[in-house]
């Protein structure tokens, strides 16, 4: 597992071999409350973001008292995307909770053809447990994973960890699905400074929403990621040394790494390769 401190962002194109992301989303808001630090970071990094919704978000609880729910929570996104940097690049019609009765020939389709429109080299996506458990959430990244699949893009999944989701499950009696550190590839500091500007375009979601709150307290200023889908831009072999061993390039890292990034607590791990010299002066791998 790699951690990244706060200056992961200028280096995100060389960490993730990408310039382009697509965010692959069921729901008007997952852009923001689920993966939109990330989103942020990227794109302060210089990379292009866009985001991609399958459904209107209309069978949503919360903000039930709005007239036209759907229409409501289209105006949201785009505030909100807008508040992250990205732009939208597609909002579908499919029905909200019941994402499982569309073909994927059609929802893969329409993945691929956001990603065309942008240009992405990568897709970003809830862990394929849907993170908060909803179904949809499952199918959105299901998916990408076809339509990467077919582009032979890389996939990279916002996840949760276990601890944060056993405290959040007990606490407010939620389904959060969480991952166990040893499935984390990457952890990414982050200032959630514009994603909350965007949780507050999220009007009919966000105003009576404990279990967001109590999510990002918990999660304090660490997301943690793991690849789904890996390709040689992505991970490309590491060069070979003198010795005809890949070097982890620990010692430069030592003297390069004035951040000092800090592994989250609680997720620390043996000291393994980064096998990419490349970052080596802002990677502290955990
Ligand atoms: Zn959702």
């Amino acid at each position: 597992m790699q951690a990244f401190g706060p200056s992961w962002p200028d280096v995100a194109r060389r960490v993730l071999g990408a310039t382009s992301v697509l965010a692959v989303c069921a729901h008007p808001d997952d852009e923001t409350f689920g993966l939109g630090a990330l989103l942020a970071a990227l794109a302060d990094g210089g990379m292009r973001t866009a985001v991609l919704s399958l459904t209107r978000g209309e069978a949503s609880t919360l903000g039930a008292d709005v007239e036209d729910l759907a229409a409501e929570r289209s105006r949201e996104l785009a505030a909100a995307a807008a508040a992250l940097g990205a732009q939208v690049a597609g909002l579908h019609d499919h029905p909200d909770g019941s994402l499982e009765t569309v073909p994927m020939v059609e929802l893969a389709g329409e993945v691929v053809a956001a990603a065309d429109e942008v240009a992405a080299d990568l897709l970003l996506v809830f862990d394929p447990g849907g993170v908060t458990g909803h179904p949809d959430h499952r199918r959105a990244t299901e998916a990408a994973l076809v339509a990467a699949g077919r582009m032979d893009r890389p996939v990279l999944a916002w996840t949760l960890p276990a601890d944060v989701a056993e405290a959040l499950n007990q606490e407010l009696s939620t389904g959060f699905v969480g991952v166990e550190p040893a499935l984390v590839d990457l952890e990414l500091h982050v200032d959630r400074a514009a994603q909350l500007a965007a949780i507050a375009c999220h009007g009919s979601q966000s105003e009576d929403n404990p279990v967001l709150r109590r999510r990002l307290e918990l999660q304090g200023g660490v997301e943690s990621t793991r690849w789904l889908r890996r390709t040689a831009a992505v991970h490309p072999p590491a060069p070979p040394t003198a010795s005809g061993v890949s070097d982890t390039g620990r010692t430069a890292r030592a003297a390069r790494n004035p951040e000092g990034s800090q592994p989250r607590q609680g997720h620390g791990g043996a000291a393994g390769s980064t096998g990419d010299g490349l970052v080596a002066a802002t990677i502290e791998t955990t």
